[in-house]
């Protein structure tokens, strides 16, 4: 597979798809850029090289076409600063000003594409179907847009000479920036940028390449959301512990009494047992009265939360007890909060798992933390530079942790 440090763009022509969908205020001041610093090695690479930049990405979820608030232009400005070199911009992302400003583009110039997806053809599902539509009618908006994301994909593709996906957070999409236009360059001239190619190697160290014991934490609010994700990860793990909300699915199935606590039915406690993992539950909670900070709180056994009262967190002895298995592992997958992280009260369970994982890293073991809100968990406690990776993918890294092969993956690696 070809790399980027393998690949000299002295006069070559690059698209980058990039993900710079970053959050705007009502001012579109860019609130996080975060995105776009992480894309910067790629970008300066390939400068660096004496080739040219042409930038292509998403921002928002436009639905009908050009909006002003979507607009790419909003970035310009910034993205030059990171830069530290012009960008030029065109409204469009297609057409002849764009193959024009392509034309003009020299060695270590940066052009920004105006949003990917102000085009039906990027995501190539139809827009604009009256909600009546009959049967017929979808089939055949269906089959027109999937003709015009042809035309798209290859317009695109024929811009440059090169092709780079850096867009780890879209890699789960088939788009045609993300996927489809690889299919237009020959092996050689397409490869991952550094920071998709860090996300697909962290993916691999815990999911193919793992040294055991592998522990997986999954938290957060619901199981159904990550049924399919816990299904395959009870094939690879040792022990998988079991936080945040969907401990009282668990807890239930088991034969406790889970007060209000959210929950859905499950059948999972059977497959952990048939495929001899270590179902590690929390044994204690935090407990309150009303789903609010200022809430009354008390702690009690999991399975004996009172009528009226809810499992809020993990208590002190589910801490030390997860805490216990986090420090003896050599792998490690954190997805989700160990309970309402939002309110200050209910922050140390997922604290006490963070710095289990800290010490864990420093010994050895290899941690991986993302695909939720467990990110914004180690970034709030101020140790996401302690842990040995932070993903960038959302959706994208919990399809890769489900087993699910990524089509913005599969693209570049054939
Ligand atoms: P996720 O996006 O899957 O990582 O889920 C994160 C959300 O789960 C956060 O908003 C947490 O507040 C929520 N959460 C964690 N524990 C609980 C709980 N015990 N009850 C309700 N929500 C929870």
């Amino acid at each position: 597979m070809q790399t980027l440090d393998n690949y000299n763009f002295a006069g070559k022509k690059a698209f980058v798809r990039v993900d710079f969908n970053v959050p705007l205020d009502e001012n579109f001041n860019i609130t996080d850029d975060t995105r776009m610093v992480k894309a910067l090695p790629t970008l300066k690479k390939i400068l660096a090289d004496g080739g040219s930049l042409i930038i292509g990405s998403h921002l928002g979820r436009p639905k009908k076409g050009p909006e002003d608030k979507f607009s790419l232009r909003h970035i310009v400005a910034h993205l030059s600063e990171l830069l530290g070199t012009e960008v030029k911009f065109v409204d469009e992302c297609v057409g002849d000003k764009v193959k024009a400003a392509v034309a003009a583009l020299k060695p270590g110039e940066v052009l920004l594409l105006e949003n990917l997806r102000f085009h039906a053809e990027e995501e190539g599902k139809p827009r604009g179907l009256a909600e009546d539509a009959s049967d017929e009618e979808k089939a055949a908006a269906k089959k027109a847009i999937k003709a015009s994301q042809k035309e798209f994909t290859k317009e695109l593709a024929d811009l440059a000479d090169v092709y780079v996906n850096d867009a780890f957070g879209t890699a789960h999409r088939t788009h045609a920036s993300t996927a489809l236009m690889a299919e237009y360059f020959s092996p050689e001239n397409k490869m991952f940028g550094y920071l998709m190619g860090k996300e697909v190697a962290a993916v691999d160290k815990v999911m193919k390449e793992m040294v055991r014991p592998f522990t997986a934490i999954m938290g957060g609010s619901k199981v159904s959301s990550k049924i399919d994700i816990i299904e395959n990860l009870l094939t690879k793990v040792d022990n998988l512990i079991i936080a945040g909300g969907m401990t009282y699915t668990f807890t239930k199935a088991l034969g406790g009494k889970i007060g209000n606590s959210i929950c859905e039915d499950d059948k999972l406690v059977n497959k952990a047992k048939a495929n001899h993992v270590n179902l590690v539950l929390a044994v204690d909670a935090k407990i309150a009265d009303d789903f609010s900070n200022d809430a009354n709180t008390d702690f009690c056994d999991v399975d004996k939360i009172p009528d009226g009262w809810e499992g809020m967190d993990i208590g002190p002895k589910s801490e030390a007890l997860f805490a216990d298995v986090i420090k003896k592992s050599k792998t490690i997958l954190w997805n989700g909060p160990t309970g309402v992280f939002e309110f200050d009260n209910f922050t140390s369970g997922s604290r006490a798992v963070a710095e289990a994982i800290v010490e864990a890293t420093k010994n050895g073991a290899f941690s991986l933390v993302g695909g939720g809100d467990s990110v914004a968990c180690v970034n709030k406690f101020g140790l996401a530079d302690k842990v040995s990776y932070v993903s960038t993918g959302g959706g994208a890294l919990l399809e890769a942790i489900e087993g699910k092969t990524l089509p913005g993956i599969a693209a570049i690696q054939g």
